[in-house]
């Protein structure tokens, strides 16, 4: 996608915290060692070295290539390789060696599997369970095609959070997204909060602000994430990786953030974090 319009400039606000400490220093070795990849650094995201200080990580499996390759995402698209068999053993290795106290883990989207890359999650997840029991577990899972049982299966995984995100108003799905389906998303988010009571989890969902949506598109977007039963709502500054990405189209300052975190509150969510560096696996919730 290539941005011909002109993008408004990058406000001062938005600015990761530069720190690096000997938690970095232990998290980057235990990653390269191990083989191991984390949506920190494929997205590049500006809150690394903040989350990586605290040994806070977002593990992607199921490989770097997605199929679904949306213009917005800084990872590429393609056929992707076939699952690593002891990628959910690495990781279990590393949440124990960094002592990880709440893992997130993500995956790119597997439409070629016939699972969808499921059994990967849940591998990962009795790994995880069986090397460091007291580690929560949070996972930020693609769509899964909005299939009841794969999705019944994530949710009774044992793990206390199933996030799914919506990212964008429906508007902007044929454009940005264009393999991807805003009412698919829906309904996989609704039949994670149909099983939610039994299986113990919350389910939660995040949007990225600033590609080009107005306020309306963001209530409207909030209003049906409500309606699908999700409890946790995260919101950011949308930014995008290249040139070549989906532009930035408009940055909302830290008040505004402010706003949409009340009126997601107003609405009923039980936890809502909003402020422009905001990210789906960031975790303001346990940091306090
Ligand atoms: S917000 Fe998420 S992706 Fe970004 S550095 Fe923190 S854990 Fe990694």
């Amino acid at each position: 996608m290539t941005n011909n319009t002109k993008e408004p400039k990058r406000p001062s606000w938005i600015r990761g915290k530069i720190s690096w400490n000997e938690n970095s220093e232990e998290v980057k070795n235990t990653l390269t060692g191990l083989d191991l990849h984390t949506v920190c650094e494929e997205a590049a995201c500006p809150n690394k070295g903040e989350c990586w200080g605290k040994k806070h990580v977002t593990f992607i499996i199921l490989g770097d290539t997605c199929t679904r390759g949306c213009s917005f995402c800084n990872v590429s698209g393609g056929t992707p390789d076939a699952p690593d068999q002891d990628e959910p053993e690495r990781i279990a290795e590393a949440v124990k060696s960094l002592g990880i106290k709440y893992a997130v883990i993500t995956s790119v989207t597997r439409d070629d599997l016939k699972d969808k890359g499921m059994g990967q999650f849940i591998e990962t997840v009795k790994q995880i369970r069986k090397h460091s029991p007291q580690t929560e577990v949070e996972l930020l899972i693609p769509d899964f095609g909005a299939d009841k049982e794969l999705l019944k299966k994530i949710a009774f995984s044992g793990v206390e959070v199933v996030g799914h995100n919506i990212e964008m108003p429906e508007k902007f799905y044929l454009k940005v997204r264009p393999r991807s389906d805003y009412s698919r998303s829906l309904k996989t988010l609704e039949a994670l909060n149909s099983f939610k009571k039994e299986a113990g989890i919350l389910v939660k969902s995040a949007m990225m602000l600033g590609v080009g949506e107005t306020e309306k598109d963001i209530f409207r977007t909030l209003s049906d994430l409500k309606k699908a039963g999700v409890d946790i709502i995260y919101m950011g500054q949308y930014l995008n990786p290249s040139k070549g990405h989906w532009p930035v189209k408009k940055y909302y300052t830290p008040e505004d953030f402010k706003i949409f975190k009340q009126k997601a509150l107003d609405m009923g969510f039980e936890f809502a974090a909003s402020a422009p560096l905001i990210r789906s696996s960031y975790v303001p919730i346990s940091w306090g």
